[in-house]
């Protein structure tokens, strides 16, 4: 730990009063970075282990703080005076919490990074990188670049890409429930119809990200028109949705001929290449879980809400 240390002193009145230290080294956090990529660089300016640092900041030994509530248990008389920033400060540099909400837009991993960044200031990670929404970095206006790249990504799925980002960062933004519920059931159905590896939000394949984007601008826009795309050439799935939701017969029957209609004018819908591990999965589970039911019948209300549409 160098030169930094505390120093205990006891006053006259009897309580004891820390005394602490800046760390030796203070590299300043890039605009937005993210907390922990923070604390990680301080460590290695410092020469220590992160583990070691964060015992130091009063961190605890277990994972450095990311989100807003892991901050619960910090002891802010010795973080702030260790690192010289304020409460605020340190706050604003965690993620939001998220579990209340019915769409996890924000990545426990990362996911993406800019290179461009990474090259200006090694091992940094910035806050924004981790939103699902975000595809360009904020900071220098380069595109973000997934863990897994995917070839030929097609201009058009880019666009509704972008396009879904944009309605889901407005949802979030403005915490609009009601279009954050309706990206959830859109999820869900991706999910029930045994999609589930397309529909992730936040996920490491570009491929996988895009599509799950796109089906956020189609769903929310065109609710109707999105459901017959992402159902085209699954007949099991229409046979199953009308077992399951016999009263929305007419909607789905309204889907179907629609879906059927873009069969005749539309290429199939490009087959991802899922891992053997997964096909194996997915040809042993049942097709709908009581909890995917659950959420498609929620989804098909919602949807059958906007059918004018
Ligand atoms: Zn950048």
């Amino acid at each position: 730990m160098g030169e930094a240390r505390l120093e205990y002193s006891a006053p006259a009145h009897g309580r004891v009063r820390v005394n602490v230290n800046p760390l030796p080294r203070r590299p300043p956090p890039v605009p937005d970075e993210l907390l922990s990529s923070w604390i990680g660089r301080l460590a290695r300016a410092n020469h220590c282990s992160v583990e070691e640092l964060c015992g130091y900041l009063g961190l605890g030994q277990g994972r450095v703080p990311e989100r807003m509530n892991d901050l619960g248990q910090v002891n802010w008389a010795r973080l702030s005076p260790a690192v010289e920033q304020t409460r605020d400060d340190i706050a604003a540099m965690t993620l939001p919490d998220t579990m209340h909400l019915p769409v996890q837009y924000v990545s426990n991993d990362d996911f993406q990074v800019c290179i461009n960044c990474m090259v200006q200031t090694p091992d940094v990670i910035l806050r924004h990188w981790r939103f699902a929404w975000s595809l360009t970095c904020e900071n220098c206006g380069r595109p973000l670049m997934a863990k897994y790249l995917a070839d030929g990504i097609s201009d058009r799925l880019r666009v509704r890409a972008s396009r879904g980002a944009a309605v889901l960062k407005t949802a979030v933004l403005d915490n609009d429930l009601r279009c954050m519920r309706r990206i959830s059931f859109t999820l869900s159905i991706l999910n029930l119809l045994g999609l589930a590896h397309t529909a992730q939000l936040t996920s490491r394949g570009q491929l996988e990200r895009s599509a799950a984007l796109a089906a956020v601008d189609v769903c929310t826009t065109l609710p109707l028109l999105g459901a017959a795309i992402l159902l085209r050439g699954n007949d099991r799935a229409f046979w199953e949705l009308r077992r399951v939701f016999p009263q929305h017969r007419r909607l789905i029957e309204r889907v179907r001929r629609l879906s059927q209609d873009l069969e005749m004018r539309l290429p199939r819908r490009q087959k991802l290449e899922p891992s053997p591990k997964k096909e194996t999965q997915r040809a042993n589970r049942p097709v709908a879980s009581e909890g995917g039911l659950r959420a498609a019948r929620q989804a098909i209300s919602e949807l059958g809400s906007n059918a004018s549409r």
